[in-house]
């Protein structure tokens, strides 16, 4: 028996099984330089691979989004460019042409800085892997004779491995290679398979006759283990799967602590499958939705009517109350179709609020979309990134401004939507008595707060240990906020990840937070957690913490509570 700790848990569950090696096919390029005579059969050849692989995923397509965004791969005019041309100009057989793209291309994406572009370098690795086979005539799924429980290890799955799987026997996957945000961690938590992903050289430790266990709650594997272990096994799963049965049986109930303190359970969201998600996992409201992702996704900034008809959609979906967030851009945010200055700080540059006071038509629009959607539900607007009580009554002057222009055009609209503020800055939490007196509602974006209090970059792999909410300089700062909004009679929300923190959901509630909004996904714990809780023990908890001056006194007051 062996053990072995990991990191990253991407999709949570216990299961057990028989490891199931994925034996990578060998699709190395028959490398050839060909005559002249030979070129237009190669193209033909490469153009015949390319066809029949866009009608193989055109068939997944039907079910699945990614394979519908890999037909766009495939169908690149880049791609089919690059390969004739080497095929013309550089006689090289099909093969070795597509080869020499595909490393280029993917070693481009992947020099790059961004998480996500790196990311998707694997489905141009996976198109052209579809594409190779047609060129090679192979067409074997190595996942056909699984004929037992099994848990698949694999140097990486790409999302046409899992196309190919029969989920009868499948339990789980471990991958050596892949992010959280990888497709096999997206794949494996949508379709609720437990998964292990990133955990470095794990085939040469396991072959197929090993038995394995995959604890995606402890964070970690057992290879072969005892017959003790395996019962202790069996009777963990059973535990976890009987808790989210009972989770998802407490949907539609109040998110209330045993002595009767009830805060609202919200969800985050930036598209309208997320908002309709939140419905299914029994959110009672949105309390973050990011409406940049209607800017980043279009080629040109969205006009009035897309943004109306998107936001107009979402309330009608939700039908409780949603919090708009005005766009928030710059930072890490960019959009494809407006260039953006260098800066030397773009966090610290012209990013969110910023920008919409600049732009003020660009504002306007977002307003007026906003404004007409209220006649349609309980909408409020929330401005990002405030440091001041003039930009937030710079941004509602503009706001009036719509309100009077929509007024003269006679379209309805709720005359008073209410208008917060994401605090997310140290000049905030310090002005949060004078803000408190403006605003309608606060919301607490703890992933920018916590990179501002700290002056951490909360994107850079190098100081990510530092990075770290449980500081007690974001706890005292979150308590004030807290107390300030309610010294004026305010609600208090919070949109960041912390909200849904285990840890820290007892002293956020003890703290008197009124709202925590979160992935869609996460709403079920966190309803389950705070109606085991005692709001009074969790304000005593709060109090201890506040006063607390490391993250390890924070840390072993937390483990402590409830034990
Ligand atoms: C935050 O900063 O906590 C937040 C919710 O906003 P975003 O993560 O979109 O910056
Ligand atoms: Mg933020």
């Amino acid at each position: 028996m062996k053990t072995i700790s990991v990191t990253k848990a991407a999709s949570k569950g216990i299961v057990m099984g028989k490891a199931f090696i994925v034996v990578q096919q060998n699709l190395e390029a028959d490398k050839r330089l060909i005559r002249e005579s030979e070129k237009e059969v190669e193209i033909k050849k490469f153009e015949k691979a390319i066809k029949d692989t866009v009608a193989d995923l055109k068939i997944l397509a039907k079910d699945s989004d990614i394979f519908a965004a890999h037909v766009d791969v495939a169908e690149d005019p880049d791609l089919h460019d690059s390969v004739v041309q080497r095929i013309t100009d550089e006689s090289k057989n099909a093969q070795l042409a597509l080869q020499e793209y595909v490393d280029t291309t993917v070693t481009l994406f992947e020099s790059l800085d961004d998480e996500y572009l790196r990311e998707r370098s694997a489905d141009i690795k996976d198109v052209s892997k579809r594409i190779m086979c047609n060129l090679k005539g192979i067409k074997s799924n190595p996942f056909e004779n699984i004929n037992q429980e099994v848990i698949v290890v694999a140097e990486d799955l790409a999302p046409s491995d899992t196309a190919n799987m029969d989920f009868k026997y499948i339990r789980g996957f471990i991958t050596e290679g892949g992010g959280v945000t990888s497709h096999v961690a997206i794949m494996a938590r949508s379709m609720e398979i437990p998964a292990i992903v990133g955990v470095a050289n794990f085939k040469e430790e396991v072959t197929n006759d090993d038995y394995l266990i995959l604890d995606a709650l402890g964070a970690k594997i057992i290879i072969n283990p005892d017959e003790a272990t395996k019962q202790e096994y069996i009777k963990k799963a059973q535990e976890y799967k009987e808790m989210k049965e009972k989770l998802e049986s407490m949907n539609g109930l109040p998110a209330t602590s045993k002595d009767g303190r009830t805060v609202e359970l919200f969800a985050n969201v930036g598209s309208i499958t997320d908002v309709e998600n939140a419905v299914a996992r029994g959110a009672e409201g949105i309390g973050l939705f990011r409406s940049e992702f209607l800017y980043m996704e279009n080629t040109k900034f969205p006009t009035e009517q897309e943004q109306f008809t998107a936001y107009k959609t979402a309330i009608e979906t939700i039908k409780k109350p949603m919090i708009i967030r005005t766009l928030d851009i710059g930072g890490d945010k960019e959009l494809s179709y407006y260039k953006f200055d260098q800066e030397e700080n773009p966090f610290l540059g012209w990013r969110a609020i910023r920008i919409s006071l600049d732009l003020k038509d660009v504002f306007k629009t977002q307003l007026r979309a906003i404004l007409r959607a209220s006649a349609f539900g309980d909408i409020r607007i929330m401005y990002p990134m405030i440091i001041s009580v003039e930009e937030f009554k710079a941004a509602n002057e503009i706001l009036e401004e719509c309100k009077q222009e929509l007024r003269q055009d006679c379209i309805p609209f709720n005359a008073s939507i209410q208008t917060g503020i994401m605090i997310e800055t140290p000049a905030a939490v310090l002005c949060a008595d004078d803000l408190a007196k403006e605003v309608d509602f606060f919301s607490i974006g703890t992933n920018d707060l916590t990179q501002y209090l700290l002056a951490v970059d909360r994107g850079n792999q190098k100081i990510s240990k530092m990075y770290n909410s449980f500081h007690p300089a974001v706890l005292r700062a979150i308590n004030k906020v807290i107390e300030a909004g309610h010294k004026h009679g305010k609600i208090v929300g919070m949109c960041g990840e912390f909200a849904s923190d285990e840890k820290a959901i007892p002293m956020l509630l003890g703290m008197g937070l009124d709202e925590f909004s979160m992935t869609a996904t996460e709403v079920a714990s966190a309803r389950y957690n705070i109606r085991n809780l005692n709001y009074k023990e969790c304000q005593k908890l709060a109090n201890e913490v506040c006063i607390k001056g490391t993250i390890a006194e924070v840390m072993e007051l937390l483990n402590d509570f409830g034990k």
